[in-house]
């Protein structure tokens, strides 16, 4: 169990987290979920004691980090944004010497370092040099690497960030299954990666937490709103009336009304009420009973990213230190970025779900690393728009037609991209 107190970061006078709490309980796979420069990795590079707090306190197992971090540490393992991979060595070296360097009996290396080459799927690769391997690869040598020395927690920050569409698919399998019998905590600005993984959600905005709890909860919780804008040929106090007898509604507002020259009165209003019923019948009807006609009414549903986009900004709007006001000109840019609209140079964070995660997959080799976002850029956002749709749909609730969507873009992905690399096996990710 991961206790996190009071914590605040300051780095010169940009408050990167603002005296955040929360708790990472065991055996469950958390999200933390915030755009860039929220202070996701902040966090994590305190927790896992690469980073001094400016306050506060984190407690692993009951450990300290800061005052006790040898023993703390044990717990740990984790992939920081920058990988720590050295590119000239085998992932077996590689593993060998991590294992060393945190301390494995000598003689449980061979054992410890088969065992996370199994489980990370990259036996077959052990002697090319990590520098040859694609990019999905590398962060599977990454992510091997964190699991060393069997630490309960594993700690990934933005573990997905710069893969292709199947290669993210892949590493979130992985992490999934990570996740059946340790606890993960990943990072991402990706709502619907987030929602595909993670029992549990910490969200944070501007240094600070703005909601945490499960998934499931949080997600039912802010979907729950219908909103309805009707303009009625009525006065304010007949709208108000009207609207005011009708059972159902939460609450609404009053957006707009005026009165033209004959005296006719125009009134708009937005109207909330719970999704599970539908009350466009009710309101119409309740209208042409005082003889007032409706003259526009749209009905949409808040999904889960209005409300978070929402939920974000209010907090923004909220959050005037001015220490932090670096921060302030990105902010719509970086909370679209939370829905999957991040532009193409991340290639990060993709709902690119398709019924076959399990299958064979290609993967687009990149010996060099640009050469994965070789795929045509205008589809890539085009999907990246649809994402939009998929955010509380699971990885299998996808229809047929997305997935063949998904499946042409895939095998545009492959095509376009320069694969260089001669074992390019058949139906199988290049490794
Ligand atoms: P995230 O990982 O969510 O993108 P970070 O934790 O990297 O966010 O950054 C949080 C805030 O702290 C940002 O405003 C960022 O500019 C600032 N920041 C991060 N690292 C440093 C640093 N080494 N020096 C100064 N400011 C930093
Ligand atoms: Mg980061």
């Amino acid at each position: 169990m991961i206790e996190v107190k009071n914590l605040t970061k300051r780095y010169g006078n940009t408050l990167a987290l603002d005296n955040i709490s929360f708790t990472i309980e065991t055996g469950k796979i958390y999200g933390l979920l915030g755009p860039n420069g929220a202070g996701k990795s902040t966090t994590m590079n305190i927790i896992t004691g690469c980073l001094a707090a400016t306050s506060g306190e984190v407690l692993i197992n009951g450990y300290s980090i800061f005052d006790e971090p040898v023993e703390a540490k044990k717990y740990i393992g984790y992939l920081p944004e920058q990988p720590p991979l050295y590119t000239d060595m085998t992932p077996a070296e590689y593993l060998y010497f991590v294992a060393e360097a945190k301390g494995v009996r000598a003689d449980e290396i061979p054992r410890a370092v088969e065992e996370v080459m199994e489980e990370t799927g990259i036996t077959d690769v052990a002697d090319r040099l990590i520098k040859n391997l694609s990019k999905g690869y590398r962060q599977r040598v990454g992510i091997a690497q964190a699991m060393l020395g069997s630490p309960e927690v594993i700690i990934l920050d933005e573990p997905t960030v710069g893969l292709d569409p199947q290669q993210i698919i892949e590493i979130r399998e992985l992490i999934k299954s990570l996740g059946r019998d340790r606890t993960v905590i990943l990072s991402s600005h990706i709502l619907p990666e987030v929602s595909a993984i993670c029992d549990d959600i910490i969200i944070i905005s501007h240094g600070k937490i703005v909601a945490n709890g499960p998934m499931r909860e949080i997600s039912s919780s802010l979907k729950s709103e219908t909103i309805m804008d009707i303009t009625v040929k009525a006065t304010k106090d007949e709208v108000t009336s009207v609207l005011s007898s009708i059972s159902g509604i939460t609450r609404f507002e009053i957006t707009e009304t005026s009165t033209d020259a004959s005296g006719v009165s125009t009134t708009s209003a937005k109207v909330h009420y719970p999704t599970d019923i539908d009350l466009r019948e009710t309101v119409t009807f309740a209208f042409s009973d005082i003889r007032r006609a409706v003259i526009s009414m749209t009905v949409e549903e808040s999904s889960l990213e209005d409300i978070f986009l929402q939920l974000t900004s209010d907090k923004a709007a909220a959050f005037d230190d001015t220490a932090n006001s670096d921060n302030g000109d990105n902010d719509n840019v970086s909370q679209e970025n939370i829905f999957g609209s991040n532009d193409v140079s991340e290639s990060s964070g993709s709902s690119f779900a398709t019924s076959n995660a399990d299958d064979e997959l290609e993967d687009t080799d990149d010996a060099d690393d640009e050469s994965i976002y070789s795929y045509n850029p205008e589809d890539y956002l085009a999907t990246q728009d649809k994402l939009a749709d998929y955010v509380d749909a699971d990885e299998d609730s996808l229809d047929d037609d997305d997935n063949n969507d998904n499946n042409d873009r895939n095998g545009k992905s492959v095509n376009a991209s320069d694969n260089t690399n001669d074992d390019n096996a058949h139906g199988k990710e290049t490794k």
